[in-house]
């Protein structure tokens, strides 16, 4: 596929800055969008061409896991996973990062990978649907199924956060409480449907979203930053019968302490959810509908963007947690939205 946009993930960065153990050389970038280049034997229902959307999520469609539809966890083997598409001018094997290596002007995956767009979508606000947007509603629709008149707090609004707010919003969620320390990603929350925005730094948040849900606590919990902080008493702030869901992946030695007996008397719950649990196929043309009804703003979710020779620059504003989403054009000039 021509990259046409990728945007930067936070699982980049955690890579880059160390946090998540990885071997350099390495190409990053994982949420992409573009158009087909060429289509590998027995890849027949993809055309030069073809806006596309690519996502890290390669399943085999044979293993227990696919045949069950949980995606995310499929077991399957691929030649693409154990010999890199990508080598240097040596011949050396170079990792595709977390099988996509999307800052790049082409990439090379799998057919499960590849998601057909209709021809009027923007490409640069689509690629959001490869990882960020998608594992933010994911986590709501399918991991938590959030539903209606439910009492939602969302803690970390970046591009995940952003993307459970909506997703909450769409669903019906009575309360949505947006958790940040950042104050423009907080006025971000409340343009994208959080009712309540609290900052972390100076709130009692289990003080505030009791207010906030006029008692209950929180039916749903989502943790969508790997900060450790925003781990730390989470479950405290959820509901009996709730549930508090981490998606966001904090350094791998980070561990969080709760009663067992606990959970079991208020039948409390604690999810795991990766890449919102989502399936490629029933997951992107659900959003895209959104999207297209208006419902979805992805548009408002692009920050910014950068020609692919800027990528250490648009890495430095996902660092300062400023931007809700950055986005690399890898085959432009000058990296400018129009
Ligand atoms: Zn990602
Ligand atoms: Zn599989």
């Amino acid at each position: 596929m021509v990259v046409e946009a990728c945007a930067v993930c936070h699982s980049d960065l955690s890579y880059v800055d160390g946090t998540w153990p990885t071997t350099f050389p390495l190409v990053l970038g994982h949420e992409a969008a573009g158009r087909i280049a060429e289509t590998g034997s027995g890849v027949d229902d993809l055309a030069t061409g073809d806006p596309v959307l690519v996502s890290l999520i390669r399943t085999c469609g044979e293993c227990r896991a696919c045949r069950r539809g949980h995606d995310v966890v499929c077991s399957g083997e691929f030649a693409l996973s154990t010999c890199s598409p990508l080598s240097d001018a040596d011949g050396n094997r170079i990792p595709q990062g977390l099988n996509v290596a999307g800052f790049a002007t082409q990439v090379v995956v799998h057919r499960s990978q590849v998601t057909l767009l209709p021809d009027d979508v923007d490409l640069v606000e689509a690629c959001l649907l490869g990882c960020g947007v998608l594992t933010g509603s994911g986590a709501v629709t399918n991991t938590a199924g959030v539903s209606e008149g439910d009492a939602v707090v969302v803690v970390g609004c970046g591009g995940v956060g952003i993307g459970a707010i909506q997703a909450a919003r769409i669903a019906g969620a009575a309360t949505i409480v947006a958790v940040d320390p950042i104050a423009g990603k907080r006025e971000a929350a409340k343009r994208f449907g959080a009712t309540h925005v609290l900052d972390p730094t100076v709130d009692d948040l289990a003080a505030a979203v009791t207010a906030a849900t006029g008692g209950p606590l929180a039916d749903h919990l989502f943790v969508t930053t790997g900060a450790h902080a925003a781990l730390a008493g989470a479950i405290d702030i959820v509901a009996p019968m709730g549930n508090l869901v981490i998606v966001g992946m904090p350094a791998d030695d980070f561990t969080i302490q709760v009663a067992p007996s606990w959970l079991a008397a208020a039948n409390k719950s604690i999810l795991g959810s990766k890449l919102g649990t989502s399936r490629l196929a029933v997951d992107v043309p659900a959003l895209i509908d959104h999207h297209r009804a208006g419902r979805l703003d992805l548009t408002g979710m692009v920050t910014s963007t950068h020609p692919l020779a800027d990528l250490a620059v648009a890495f430095d504003e996902v660092r300062s947690g400023e931007v809700l989403r950055t986005v690399i054009l890898p085959n432009s000039c000058a990296g400018a939205r129009a």
